[in-house]
């Protein structure tokens, strides 16, 4: 029988996925899937009093701490690996039903997280709505003469962007005169100018913004004035 490499000396039980077929020296059960060593003779986990706990692979780090705190007793698996000659952890051994706690408390905190997220999104939305509003009014502020559903076209283009979701500071510097002159003007230039087909038909866009800048400032100037509102 070939020698099984000695795992690292550690505090706890540990208990090793032999790579090779091995069979209990004691009860002669095997070839084992789990053993542990007890000076250098493989047992299987009944006979080690370890026969009533249950593998949790690792990979969940809650889970696993978790599992363990409940257990009374818990091992940690190991396997060793050839190619970098060292055992590797593999998963732990805990009792069942400090592993159905665990599974419990972490699927409370999955449906805690799920709950939280799903107040943040509302509370964003909420905030989204607030940050439309005010840069529909600004915009209605420096342009009296945009009709209110253009002004709240462009603000909510613009909250996609700029939203509540970037803090109470930036969306203060998204309501500045400049960027909400800049919303409207790039709305203008969108919409109710030929600047898109133009890009579209291959004009280089310094020269597509040549030839609608004055209609551009034509339209902002119509905006601006107050008296277009009441016409
Ligand atoms: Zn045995």
């Amino acid at each position: 029988m070939a020698p099984l490499a000695t795992p690292p000396h550690r505090t706890g039980l540990l208990v090793i996925q032999p790579l090779k077929k091995r069979h209990c020296v004691e009860c002669g059960t095997g070839p084992l899937a789990l053993l542990v060593l007890e000076e250098g003779a493989p047992r299987c986990l009944d006979c080690a009093d370890l026969g009533h706990l249950v593998f949790l692979p690792r990979g969940d780090t809650a889970l696993t701490r978790r599992s363990r705190e409940g257990s009374a007793l818990s091992t940690v698996v190991v396997r060793f690996n050839r190619r970098r000659s060292r055992y590797e952890r593999q998963g732990v051994l805990v009792e069942e039903a400090a592993l159905a706690r665990a599974e419990e408390r972490c699927l409370a905190d999955a449906e805690a997280r799920r709950r939280r997220r799903a107040r943040d999104a509302r509370r964003r939305e909420a905030e989204d709505l607030r940050f439309t509003d005010a840069f529909a009014r600004e915009i209605r502020r420096l342009f009296p003469g945009c009709p209110a559903e253009r002004a709240r076209a462009i603000a909510a283009h613009a909250s996609v962007r700029g939203s509540g979701r970037v803090g109470r500071s930036a969306a203060g510097r998204a309501l500045s005169e400049a960027a909400v002159t800049a919303a409207v003007r790039a709305a203008v230039r969108h919409t109710d100018t030929p600047y898109d087909q133009l890009l579209m038909s291959g004009v280089p866009r310094y020269e597509a913004r040549r030839r609608i800048a004055a209609s551009v400032e034509a339209r902002l100037w119509e905006w601006r004035d107050e008296l277009t509102a009441r016409a």
